[in-house]
């Protein structure tokens, strides 16, 4: 995932930059940083951890100017080294340059391996120091926008960018348009972009439209100027609907909330179950739980509480580390439960690790029946775009059919949402969007 942000003509830029990352650090949170330029020099702060842990207040006397541009990590591509925390900087034939990049580079080995039989020397594991480079060494053309052009050519695959020099910034959306990017105006002055519209709120700054696919738009002298840098070919992550996208944000123009409530109604009319009540996993199945009980006219229960302290499951990197999270995570309701029959909702099953163990401690609970429905369809495919989802054999759909993974779990059925029903929840166009790790159906390779 990660979330990035740029902020271009306000005296805050980089307080604006932190508040704005604070609000997208469920998009990652191995590591942040955030550069500003003063117009004269980029400088930059970086570390591992949350955004509240890395940076205190002497931080902001370093970064000053009034543009910047910030990152939340997690990790997918590189590894988890502070030298792969974003931004990336460096100084160069035209002077200083800092890049924040959301989204994964599917040729990037590639270009690494020609860059370095060539003689480049990386400091990094990131597929984004491959534009570095490919700026840097790009010394025919004088003008940095032109060096970006013909850097973001040659790479393919998913890339939200926000770029700072010391008097420009640059902001790329891959033709694809895979991860989100919107544009917003601060009220306190100036611009803003952002992966989520929720930094909007927070950093006071109404939404004015998504960076476009294909898009590229200069800040520079107190000005906007935007171009189509590529022919778009829109294939944006379903999945930013299903799960990683915070409901409160717009994403790709709609309100995430909404579709997931869809989400949960298109499911209660696809796949109805006699039950008690409606149970979601929190927080990422409540909206879609919601739904599904106002479709189906089950009664809706928060049967399942969560201990907020605990990050996210699946964004940690190790299995230890994740079945110890499961445990500490979650926990029942007991007389709730007792003897009824539960639909639960859930966003997605990934190694099904997760959902056995929902399943058994409701079943421990008392529950007489515990169906799970789940509002996405089963996960056979890995991300190539930025999202860290495993290997084709560890996703459990890609090796058992959906009753074999009922019995695994233990549940007393299990169902999963159809793309066509996904496609009426958003109620747009099945072609404008990536299904990939769904229907092996990959954008690019
Ligand atoms: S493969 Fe899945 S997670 Fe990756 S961009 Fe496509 S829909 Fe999103």
């Amino acid at each position: 995932m990660c979330s990035v942000v740029g902020i271009y003509g306000n005296e805050n830029a980089s307080k604006l930059a932190y508040y704005a990352l604070f609000a997208m650090q469920h998009r990652g949170q191995e590591a942040a940083g955030i550069s500003s330029s003063d117009g004269e020099h980029i400088k930059t702060v970086k570390d591992r951890g949350l955004v509240t842990q890395i940076f205190k207040e002497d931080h902001f006397k370093i970064l000053k100017g009034n543009m910047a541009i910030g990152h939340t990590r997690y990790s997918t591509a590189g590894d988890d080294s502070i030298l792969d925390a974003q931004p990336v900087f460096a100084r160069y034939g035209l002077g200083e340059i800092s890049i924040v990049h959301n989204g994964n580079l599917v040729n990037a080995k590639e270009i690494r391996d020609e860059l370095i039989k060539i003689g480049a020397i990386f400091q990094t594991n990131m597929d984004t120091e491959n534009l570095i480079h490919l700026i840097a060494k790009n010394y025919e053309k004088k003008r940095l926008k032109d060096r970006i052009i013909d850097a973001v050519k040659k790479i393919k695959g998913a890339f939200s960018l926000v770029i700072l020099s010391r008097s420009k910034m640059f902001v790329i959306r891959d033709p694809f348009g895979f991860r989100p990017l919107s544009l917003g105006k601060l009220k306190s002055g100036g611009y803003i972009v952002a992966s989520e519209t929720c930094a909007f709120e927070l950093v006071g700054a109404e939404f004015v439209r998504d960076v476009k696919p294909g898009e590229m738009i200069i800040f520079e002298n107190d000005e906007i100027k935007s171009e189509m840098i590529f022919e778009p070919t829109p294939k944006q992550c379903i999945f930013e609907y299903i799960y990683f996208a915070r409901p409160d944000s717009n994403v790709f123009g709609k309100n995430v909330y909404s579709v997931r409530k869809q989400m949960g109604r298109e499911l209660a009319r696809e796949l109805p179950v006699e039950a008690d009540m409606v149970v979601p996993v929190p927080d990422s199945g409540v909206a879609a739980a919601l739904g599904y009980a106002q479709e189906s006219g089950i009664p809706f229960e928060m049967a399942i509480m969560r201990n907020h302290y605990v990050g996210r499951t699946f964004i940690e990197p190790t299995q230890e580390i994740r079945d110890l999270k499961v445990k500490m995570k979650l926990s029942p309701i007991k007389h709730k439960i007792e003897g009824k029959r539960l639909v639960v909702i859930d966003d997605s099953i990934v190694r099904g690790t997760t959902s056995k163990r929902i399943v058994r401690m409701l079943k421990e609970a008392g529950a007489k029946e515990v169906h799970m429905r789940i509002a996405s369809p089963a996960t056979i495919g890995p991300c190539y775009y930025g999202v860290d989802t495993p290997t084709k054999e560890e996703l459990i759909a890609s090796r058992l059919s959906t009753e074999e993974i009922a019995k695994y779990i233990e549940a007393d059925s299990l169902a999963y949402l159809s793309i066509d029903s996904i496609v009426k929840a958003i109620k747009d166009k099945k072609d404008n969007y990536c299904f990939a790790c769904f229907d092996d159906n990959y954008p690019i390779l």
